[in-house]
């Protein structure tokens, strides 16, 4: 970070909604794609905006276990609503994707990954740490995937911090949220209401200070600071979803033959939703196609559920053939075996596998409950 930077990071920066358009604007015109929040049937979705109209203005969500509606909020906020059913990742990480094609001479083309310049706009702080949990599995471990490399490389990021959390936010206790920490290049707090509408802007990189200073965006007063402040401190207090990280890791380990696996697999449908929804869930499978008059066969890449039967499948069969060796899988890898692995856990608190789980299983309560289970037997 250059020095113009490491004098102006503190300065809090005033954008109106036309001052935010132009954010937009600025953006395309350096030649980024910018992808935001949009409704899409009957949900908030990541898609290409090129302009803030595009943004769902005046909509918030409500979720709860197994539960999502949208309805109209009765004021003009551009992100008044927490996350939806997408994640980033699918752009960084997408849903199916070519590795490889091998002609009927034997030539061999491999997908290395494109750089494109791309915009996230709206990025949470639950978001921005599944991203970095992303970087710790697929740039920072033993294999770099190119692909994902090369889609991160010109990365712009407006974050947005979080003024309300959703019933099933639970990022304060995973340390993620509500307020957007580290990787972003610009972070935005709306202030809404009272016959005011503004962004209380931040610099988080040179390129998001040199883009803020470009549209002209001026300081910000101390009392428009002020009001993006108390909204900040309301926000904290009023999460009601909370997770017990507190030596949660070592509870798992030692729980491994809880009874609520076995409960919870009852209800559990193995729909593999929980994972999809994920931002930070990565399994994947590879498929082989040959064109039809065999002069081409390719491979690809599409995301894959520990949930599904063939996701374990080695020689002879699979080996976690139950859905309660499968839901145990997921849980203990989430919240424990991933420390292991990545330095964090796999769990970011953005509650979107108990808002689209079908049946409403709740990562939090199951995880209270194994903690229960373990006292009530030590009670004994
Ligand atoms: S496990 Fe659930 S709450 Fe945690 S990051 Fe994944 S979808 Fe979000
Ligand atoms: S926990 Fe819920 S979302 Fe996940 S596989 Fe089971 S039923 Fe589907």
């Amino acid at each position: 970070m250059g020095a113009s930077f490491e004098s102006e990071k503190t300065c809090n920066y005033f954008l109106d909604p036309q001052g935010f358009e132009e954010l937009i604007l600025a953006l395309r015109g350096h030649g980024y794609v910018v992808y935001g929040p949009v409704v899409r049937d009957g949900a908030i979705v990541y898609d290409e905006v090129e302009s803030a109209s595009q943004l769902p203005v005046g909509m918030r969500d409500r979720q709860g276990p197994g539960y999502y509606r949208l309805e109209e909020r009765g004021d003009r906020a551009f992100f008044g609503f927490v996350v939806g059913p997408h994640s980033w990742k699918k752009f960084l990480y997408p849903p199916r994707v070519k590795l490889l094609t091998v002609s009927k001479k034997g030539e061999v083309t491999l997908n290395n990954g494109e750089e494109r310049k791309m915009a996230f706009i709206g990025v949470r702080g639950c978001e921005l740490a599944a991203i970095d949990v992303l970087d710790r599995v697929l740039l920072k471990g033993p294999y770099i995937d190119p692909i994902y490399a090369a889609r991160k490389k010109s990365l712009f990021v407006v974050a947005v911090n979080c003024t309300e959390p959703g019933e099933n936010c639970f990022c304060a206790s995973m340390g993620t949220g509500p307020e957007a920490k580290t990787g972003y290049d610009i972070s935005l707090t709306e202030v809404v209401g009272d016959g005011v509408h503004y962004f209380v802007a931040r610099a988080g990189s040179d390129e998001g200070l040199s883009l803020l200073k470009r549209i002209g965006a001026r300081e910000a007063t101390r009392e428009e600071v002020s009001r993006a402040e108390e909204k900040m401190e309301e926000s904290q207090k009023s999460f009601r979803k909370k997770l017990n990280v507190n030596g949660l890791k070592e509870l798992l380990y030692r729980n491994i033959e809880s009874p609520v696996y076995a409960e919870v697999a009852e209800r559990c449908l193995a729909c593999t939703n929980c994972t999809m929804v994920c931002p930070t869930c990565f399994c994947t499978t590879v498929e082989e196609v040959t064109s039809l008059n065999g002069d081409v066969a390719e491979r690809w890449r599409r995301w894959d559920s520990c949930f599904n039967l063939d996701f374990s499948y080695i020689h002879g069969g699979s080996i976690r053939s139950s859905r309660l060796s499968r839901y145990r899988q997921w849980l203990t890898h989430k919240l424990a075996t991933w420390v292991d692995q990545f330095g964090v856990m796999g769990c970011v608190g953005c509650g979107r596998c108990i808002t689209w789980c079908p049946v409403g299983i709740d990562i939090t309560e199951e995880a209270e409950k194994i903690r229960r289970a373990e006292v009530e037997v030590a009670a004994k």
